[in-house]
């Protein structure tokens, strides 16, 4: 057996714990100082709406594995807390000329994406169900996960395959070395600290940073479809509009924002106004078209994606004798691009245990 020390429980550090629990020959230690059930600012997976809307330029794994997966879920396992519905991308002219170059500045909204052979039913919307402000829209199934049931639902996978539980902040990465619960110093430690491994000792990476991202949650269930839009004309460059009812009661996620370099936790009411009017615009179901004053708000709420200058850092690196795998930094895709991330992250582990003959399944 191999003893595994996973820092941080994220979707990024609890996806990675279970795919490793899964492999076997893993005895696994899961520290944080955030579990699912906390909400801080600072610990972004719980505030995810979240849905697939696939961002990459061009086909990447990260995406692209994780969707066989999630739609599995979704199909056949219901208390995971994800389910299928539409997703609608709608483009302005303005956005489109600019290449798309706005705060998701990504592969979403180009036209014929590389993702229309991944997700099922992509299709371009006839001109007639392209609303007024709007040059085009296409749309394609894709699922919703109540990150309130997925979060411990991971934490529930792992416990039954003997993962353990802890809690505790770490000043510097080595100091998991002695947190494994054998007693025993690990053979390998999993980095997943996300926004914090820019404060982390031993890490310290200066390319990470917050992409402030505020939402509504409201109770409001009246949209059939997951709205997303390719700009917004009220906002300063840094804000959205999305819609997306998250599974079994989860509410609806209004969004939202996406302002790097953002510290702030706190709930801006303006923004919470121009997110509220717009949801209600693209959507006036949400109301029955009453206006925002008919939303039945269940909390407004700030989380800071783990954006990184030049993406996610997914590689393996010895810090004072002992080897780290690093998987951080997955700004807005974190939940979308989950399983994909940690294959690769057992793939180095693979390589590492073979590398130090600890009876590697290579
Ligand atoms: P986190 O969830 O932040 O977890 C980090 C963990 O590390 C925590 O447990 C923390 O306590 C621990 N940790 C950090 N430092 C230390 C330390 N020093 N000692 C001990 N423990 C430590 N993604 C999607 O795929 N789809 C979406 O629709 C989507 N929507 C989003 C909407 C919003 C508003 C936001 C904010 C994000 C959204 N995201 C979405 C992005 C997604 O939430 C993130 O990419 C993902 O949650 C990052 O997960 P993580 O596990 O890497 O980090």
């Amino acid at each position: 057996m191999s003893t595994i020390v996973v820092v941080g429980a994220g979707v990024s550090g609890l996806t990675c714990a279970l795919q490793l629990a899964k492999q076997g020959g893993n005895t696994i230690t899961v520290v944080a100082k955030h579990m699912p059930g906390d909400y801080d600012p600072e610990y972004t997976s719980p505030f995810a709406g979240a849905n697939v809307l696939p961002m990459a330029p061009e086909y990447n794994r990260w995406e692209g594995e994780t969707w066989p997966e999630l739609k599995r879920l979704a199909e056949t396992c219901p208390e995971a807390g994800i389910h299928f519905q539409k997703a609608v991308l709608y483009r302005r002219a303005q956005d489109e000329a600019a290449g798309f170059a706005g705060p998701l500045s990504d592969g979403l909204f180009v036209r014929n994406p590389w993702y229309k052979d991944l997700v099922p039913d992509y299709v371009d919307l006839p001109a007639s169900e392209v609303p007024e402000g709007m040059s085009s829209a296409s749309s394609f199934t894709s699922v919703c996960i109540n990150t309130a049931i997925y979060l411990p639902w991971l934490v529930g996978q792992c416990r039954a395959r003997g993962v353990v539980f802890k809690r505790a902040v770490l000043k510097h990465i080595s100091d998991a070395a002695k947190l494994s619960h054998t007693g025993r110093k690990p053979d390998i430690i999993i980095n997943a600290t996300g926004l914090l491994s820019c404060r982390l000792g031993g890490v310290m990476d200066k390319k990470v940073m917050p992409a402030r991202g505020q939402v509504v949650l409201v109770r409001n269930e009246a949209t059939p479809n997951m709205v997303c839009t390719s700009g917004t004309d009220d906002g300063n460059g840094d804000e959205l509009c999305y819609i997306m009812q998250r599974a079994a009661g989860g509410g609806t996620i209004l969004g939202g924002t996406y302002m790097k370099g953002n510290w702030d936790g706190v709930p801006d009411p303006n923004i919470a106004t121009r997110i509220m009017k717009r949801a209600v615009e693209a959507c006036p179901a949400l109301t029955g078209g009453k206006g925002i004053e008919a939303l039945d708000v269940i909390r407004h709420a700030v989380g800071l994606r783990p954006y990184r200058e030049g993406g996610v850092r997914i590689d393996k690196e010895n810090i004072n004798g002992t080897w780290v795998v690093h998987n951080y930094g997955h700004g807005g895709w974190g939940y979308q691009g989950s399983w994909g991330c940690a294959f690769r992250v057992q793939e180095l582990v693979d390589e590492i245990k073979s590398e130090l003959k600890l009876g590697s399944k290579l």
